[in-house]
């Protein structure tokens, strides 16, 4: 079923930008060992599913009914929105996609137990990212965040690989965990975890081959939780900041698209369409996962998220979040310490993986 339509959520900009360095990556090795855990935290998501009721979820994206939508696509340097025809061009053979290896990054991933931002167990994640990203070209936007619950280190980690064509297409999925749940046991197998090892595992796909289509760009959001209670201000740090470097610097106008994906690792997949994501993407991508049979999982209910991709929505730059706020029935296991390996499937990643690829080699194809 298709549904309801909902408005994006205004974000204000945070503090301004401390600077990008270009870095390799360090080399670290992925040890560790640890547990903090969590107390509750939540983030309301109203499904407007046409006439089902609302839920609300508790959620790091949330939804929400706020103002319209002050999606400017006409101004996108971004631009060129897509007409059916030139979505049907065919982007070649399937994309390939390793599901046990990221499953296994999944798995140490949440081994680390807790990583909201500040602690040590994030530390040891931003190591453990770096030393999968050996020999990549690797940038990060470190900063300060200024939250409710004090000053926090802020690490957004990009890597690049370049493509022939002129424009950049950003795969972003955020590393950090819940940060009011951190002393519970809460884990983030799901929301956290399982966009962390997407992406580690879209590099190795990445590496090593030359890209003929647009420059893609992993992107590790960092800060995407709330550390309170989410609202325009605490939410999104490091996003919010990242568009604001990246308005300033030019970056954003070469950005073609910016495909965000979170909690894709739910066993029982089904990836909502969201309201506050730029239509004839979000269409892209279903036109991707149709071609490799994998349309079910997609967009049988619509809803507006509020997630990493809004900073970017509000500057223009057409976005599709790609998001599974039905995580357990009811999106019951979502922030709380339920939120465990065994509800996980590899399965799901590999859909979610080549999916995304898919999309990258239709909007390579459309030019
Ligand atoms: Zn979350």
């Amino acid at each position: 079923m298709r549904v309801g339509r909902l408005a994006a959520q205004r974000h204000e900009k945070t503090e301004s930008a401390p600077k990008e360095r270009q870095i390799l990556a360090p080399k670290v090795s992925p040890g560790f060992k640890r547990k903090e855990a969590t107390r509750s935290a939540s983030a309301m998501v109203f499904v407007l599913a046409g006439l089902l009721p609302l839920l609300s979820l508790t959620a790091c994206a949330r939804s929400n009914s706020a103002e319209p939508p002050k999606e400017t696509p006409a101004s996108l340097a971004a631009g060129s929105v897509p007409d059916a025809a030139e979505v049907s061009a065919d982007p070649g053979s399937p994309p390939s996609f390793n599901a046990d290896r990221a499953m296994q990054y999944t798995r140490e991933v949440t081994a680390f137990g807790a990583r909201p931002i500040g602690s040590a167990n994030h530390k040891k994640l931003e190591q453990y990212i770096y030393a999968h990203l050996k020999g990549d070209l690797v940038q990060d936007d470190l900063f300060t965040a200024d939250t409710p619950e004090g000053k926090f280190p802020v690490r957004n980690i990009i890597a690049k690989f370049p493509g022939t064509q002129d424009g950049i297409i950003v795969i972003a999925g955020h590393y950090d965990t819940n940060y009011p749940l951190r002393e519970t046991g809460y884990v983030g197998a799901n929301d956290g975890g399982s966009s962390t090892a997407l992406l580690l595992e879209l590099a190795n796909q990445l590496r090593g081959k030359k890209r003929d289509g647009y420059s893609v760009w992993l992107l590790w959001t960092d800060g995407e939780e709330a550390v309170r209670q989410w609202s325009s201000t605490d939410s999104l740090y490091g996003t919010r900041h990242l568009a604001e470097v990246w308005q300033q610097d030019g970056t954003l106008k070469k950005i073609k698209a910016f495909l965000l994906e979170d909690m894709i690792g739910d066993a029982d997949l089904d990836i909502q369409r969201d309201q506050n994501s730029t239509p004839w993407l979000e269409d892209l991508v279903y036109q991707a996962a149709t071609r490799l049979g994998y349309q079910s999982h997609f967009f049988a209910v619509t809803l507006g998220i509020d997630d990493d991709h809004l900073p970017f929505v509000q500057h223009g730059v057409p976005c599709a979040d790609l998001i599974d706020l039905d995580y357990g029935y009811n999106n019951v296991f979502h922030h709380t310490a339920q939120d465990t390996l065994d509800k996980l499937s590899p399965k799901s990643l590999d859909i979610a993986g080549r999916v995304i690829l898919e999309t990258v080699a239709l909007l390579d194809a459309k030019k």
